[in-house]
């Protein structure tokens, strides 16, 4: 529905959606709230498994939380950085979700950087299955958060395009640092 279409965070829902299905195995490389995980976990079902990364406990805490809510059981938590998913992973994966920036609600000075999340990009894609999908959703309001929206631009830009689809979706008429979305599929 509309609701899809208004924000960048539920456009990556959408575009992610459209790719995965029940018995998947999917990855939320940066947990936050838990809001993806959720999303993910219900996307896949029972027969899939959602592995989502996040370096805070907060962020842990708050998804656990929420997927209990929700009598969710197909997700394994995980504390440590995205940038050492093949410590965690070796199968193919269906789809990843990134959502950079600092935690909701959370540390504002806990943020995502360019370095790490570039090397977690690297990895999910080596570890994504063919016409998979990873989006990425780039907040860039906060300190640093310039430097890394250009780093993964200009990351993204350079994807071999026998090999990816790359896509990057703007909100063109808004004023205050709208964020945006990145899409990659592999071909
Ligand atoms: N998707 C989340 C949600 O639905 O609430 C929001 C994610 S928030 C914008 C970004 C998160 O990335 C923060 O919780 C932060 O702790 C986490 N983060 C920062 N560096 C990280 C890293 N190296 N690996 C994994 N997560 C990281």
């Amino acid at each position: 529905d509309v609701k899809s279409l208004k924000r960048a965070t539920e456009l990556a829902k959408f575009f992610i959606g459209t790719i995965i299905k029940e018995g998947d195995l999917v990855v939320d490389a940066t947990m936050g709230n838990g809001n993806d995980t959720l999303f993910l976990a219900q996307t896949v079902g029972k027969e899939g498994s959602v592995i989502s990364f996040d370096i805070q406990d907060l962020a842990i805490l708050n998804t656990k939380k929420l997927l209990d809510k929700n009598n969710i059981n197909n997700s394994k938590l995980i504390q440590d950085g995205h940038e050492n998913i093949d410590r965690y992973i070796s199968n193919e994966i269906c789809g990843a979700m990134f959502n950079l920036g600092y935690l909701p609600k959370g540390d504002r000075n806990i943020v995502t950087k360019p370095e790490t999340t570039i090397v977690a990009i690297d990895k999910c894609l080596k570890l994504l299955k063919r016409n998979g999908i990873i989006t990425i959703v780039i907040y860039y309001g906060h300190l640093g958060g310039e430097d890394e929206k250009e780093k993964i631009i200009h990351y993204v830009e350079k994807l071999d395009e026998n090999k990816f689809h790359v896509l990057k979706v703007d909100y063109i008429n808004q004023t205050k640092e709208p964020p945006i979305l990145i899409t990659i599929i592999k071909k």
